[in-house]
C-alpha cells in the first residue's frame, strides 16, 4: 500500500520550505497568476483561431455537448450517388455517365421497349488481316486464324453486330439492340480484306461490317467506288467516315483542314452509299476539343478514338484522362484492337455485362424511389 504521509525527502514538501507563511502565500499567488495568465492566453488563442479558421468547428471541439452537430438538410428524395455508376474491377478505366437528365436516364434505362440494363457493345478496330503472318506486339494486322477464333467465340457467347446508327440510338436513348453487341470497324481503305474476310463472315452470320472510309484519291482508283458500291449492295456494309485525306488533327491544325476532314466526306459518302455517315473515326486516333465541336456541328453523333478502354453500355463509357477532358464521351469512344487476345475481350465484356445487369436489379428499388419522388412518376418494373 502507498504511504499517505508526506515524503521527507520531497524538496517541495511544505514542511521543508524555509521562510514561513509569507513565502507560502507568495508562492500560491504566483501559481494563481500563472494559471490565470495561461488561461487568458489559451482563450485569446482560441478566439483568434475562431476568426481565422472556422468558428463552429472549434466550438464543437471545445464544447461538444453545447453545440449539437447541424441536422442534415431536409432532402425531398434520395439522390443517385456516384456509386450507382456501375464499376468493375475487370476494367482499368472508370466509366463515365453522360445523360444529364436523371429522370430521362432512369426512364430509358428501365423502359421495357428499350435495351435491358447490362446490354453491352464491344467496339473493335480492325486494319488488315494476314494469313499465317508472325504477329509481333505493335503490329496492326490481325492473323487470319485469330479472326476465325474471334468469330467462333463471339458466336458461342451470343454476340451480334450492330451498325453505327444503331450504336448511336443505343448510346443516346438506350434503343433496343442485341444484349451482346459488337461493332466491327475496318479503318482506312481495305477493299481486298473486306471482300476476302469481312464480308464472308458478315454474310455467314447475318452481321454488318462498318468501314471507316477515307475519301482520299478514291476517285482516281479505277473501279474502286464501283467495287465498294457493289459490296455495299449486299446489305452487310455500313460505311462511315475516316476523314477526307486522313490528316491527323493536332492543336495546331488549321481550322480549315479540320473542317475539310469532317465536312467534305459527308456528301461524297452519301452519294456513293446512300446514307449520311453518323460516325467519324479520328485519323490516327487524334482529336482536339475544337475538332469535337466541329464534328458535332457537322452532325456526327459518334466518333471513335484508337484507345482500348473497355466495352460500352448505355450512359456508361470507359474513358482515359485525355478523353474525359473534352467532356463529350460519345465523340471519343474507345475501341478494342483487333489482335491476338481479342476473343478474351469478348468474354470479359460478357462478364462485365452480367455484373452490370445484377447490380441494376439491386439498384432498382432505390432508383424507383427516386423516380417516384423526384420525377413524379412510376418506373417500369424490372424484367
Ligand atoms: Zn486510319
Amino acid at each position: 500500500m502507498r504511504d499517505s504521509t508526506p515524503d521527507p525527502t520531497n524538496e517541495h514538501s511544505e514542511q521543508h520550505v524555509p521562510g514561513g507563511e509569507n513565502n507560502r502565500a507568495g508562492c500560491v499567488m504566483r501559481k494563481r497568476s500563472f494559471l490565470l495568465l495561461a488561461f487568458a492566453l489559451a482563450v485569446a488563442i482560441w478566439v483568434v483561431l475562431c476568426f481565422i479558421v472556422d468558428c463552429r468547428r472549434w466550438k464543437e471541439l471545445a464544447f461538444p455537448a453545447a453545440v449539437p452537430s447541424p441536422s442534415p438538410a431536409p432532402t425531398l428524395a434520395p439522390t443517385l450517388e456516384p456509386s450507382l455508376v456501375f464499376s468493375s474491377s475487370l476494367l482499368s478505366q472508370q466509366p463515365q455517365a453522360y445523360v444529364r437528365d436523371v429522370c430521362e436516364y432512369l426512364r430509358q434505362r428501365w423502359d421495357p421497349a428499350r435495351s435491358a440494363p447490362g446490354t453491352v457493345v464491344v467496339a473493335i478496330m480492325f486494319h488488315s488481316v494476314q494469313e499465317g503472318g508472325l504477329y509481333r506486339p505493335g503490329d496492326t494486322f490481325m492473323p487470319a486464324e485469330e479472326l476465325t477464333r474471334t468469330v467462333r467465340v463471339a458466336q458461342r457467347l451470343g454476340f451480334q453486330t450492330i451498325t453505327a446508327a444503331q450504336l448511336a440510338d443505343f448510346l443516346e436513348h438506350n434503343a433496343r439492340i442485341p444484349p451482346r453487341s459488337m461493332i466491327w470497324i475496318v479503318d482506312d481503305r481495305r477493299p481486298d480484306d473486306v471482300e476476302d474476310y469481312f464480308l464472308p463472315i458478315a454474310r455467314d452470320n447475318g452481321w454488318t461490317v462498318t468501314l471507316g472510309w477515307i475519301i482520299g484519291d478514291t476517285d482516281h482508283r479505277k473501279g474502286l467506288w464501283q467495287r465498294m458500291e457493289d459490296m455495299n449492295a449486299s446489305g452487310h456494309l455500313d460505311v462511315q467516315c475516316h476523314g477526307y485525306a486522313h490528316r491527323y488533327i493536332a492543336p495546331d491544325t488549321p481550322e480549315g483542314v479540320i473542317r475539310q476532314e469532317l465536312f467534305d466526306p459527308i456528301p461524297i459518302l452519301e452519294q456513293h452509299f446512300g446514307q449520311k455517315p453518323v460516325a467519324f473515326v479520328w485519323p490516327g486516333g487524334n482529336f482536339t476539343p475544337r475538332a469535337i465541336e466541329i464534328a458535332r456541328e457537322a452532325g456526327y453523333r459518334l466518333a471513335f478514338t484508337s484507345f482500348s478502354r473497355g466495352p460500352l453500355m448505355y450512359n456508361w463509357i470507359p474513358l482515359g484522362e485525355r478523353e474525359q477532358e473534352v467532356g463529350d464521351p460519345l465523340m471519343v469512344l474507345p475501341r478494342f484492337w483487333a489482335r491476338p487476345g481479342l476473343a478474351e475481350h469478348l468474354r470479359t465484356a460478357a462478364e462485365v455485362a452480367e455484373a452490370a445487369a445484377a447490380q441494376a436489379l439491386k439498384d432498382y428499388p432505390r432508383e424507383a424511389e427516386y423516380y417516384r419522388t423526384v420525377c413524379d412518376s412510376e418506373l417500369a418494373p424490372p424484367r
